[in-house]
């Protein structure tokens, strides 16, 4: 060990987290005040239909295709392999139809969720700049070896 390595800051192993509970815990929340709302229930009761549906996308998140790396239901884009048609349709009004009210019950939680989804809308850009970056250059060589071959003849 170096003599200045004892006042550097260690590094800290990269660790993987494990937002899947989080994010149960906001979903679960996110039912309650949308079936409040809508279905005339209260407390931590949820209406049945409402009941079954946050079942499925409980144990669907168990099997997530992404592991603990997943992305945020609502933002991945395999929600309706992953929950069906009809229930990713119904799981996907509930957690946007009601944003608004999210914010009023749990505004921190809310905001969170929204840096998440908006880091998944970045990385998403940044993924597609790279695709167009990378067929701009294609295009570019393929261009100028055209026009290389022109030249020569
Ligand atoms: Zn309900």
């Amino acid at each position: 060990m170096s003599f200045l390595s004892k006042f550097l800051p260690k590094k800290k192993p990269v660790e993987i987290k494990n937002n899947i509970p989080k994010e149960k815990n906001s979903i679960k929340k996110t039912f309650a005040v949308y079936c409040h709302a809508h279905h005339g229930t209260t407390g931590d009761k949820l209406c049945p239909k409402c009941t079954a549906l946050l079942a499925t996308v409980m144990t669907r998140m168990n099997r997530c295709r992404y592991g603990i790396t997943k992305p945020i239901c609502d933002r991945c884009e395999f929600t309706a392999q992953c929950f069906g048609e009809r229930q990713a349709r119904e799981f996907l009004t509930i957690m946007n139809s009601n944003r608004g009210r999210m914010y009023l019950k749990h505004p921190i939680m809310s905001i969170k969720h929204k840096f998440l989804s908006m880091g998944v809308d970045y990385a998403r850009y940044e993924q597609q700049k790279k695709r167009d970056d990378k067929a701009k250059a294609k295009e570019k060589a393929a261009k100028g070896r055209s026009k290389e071959q022109k030249e020569k003849k």
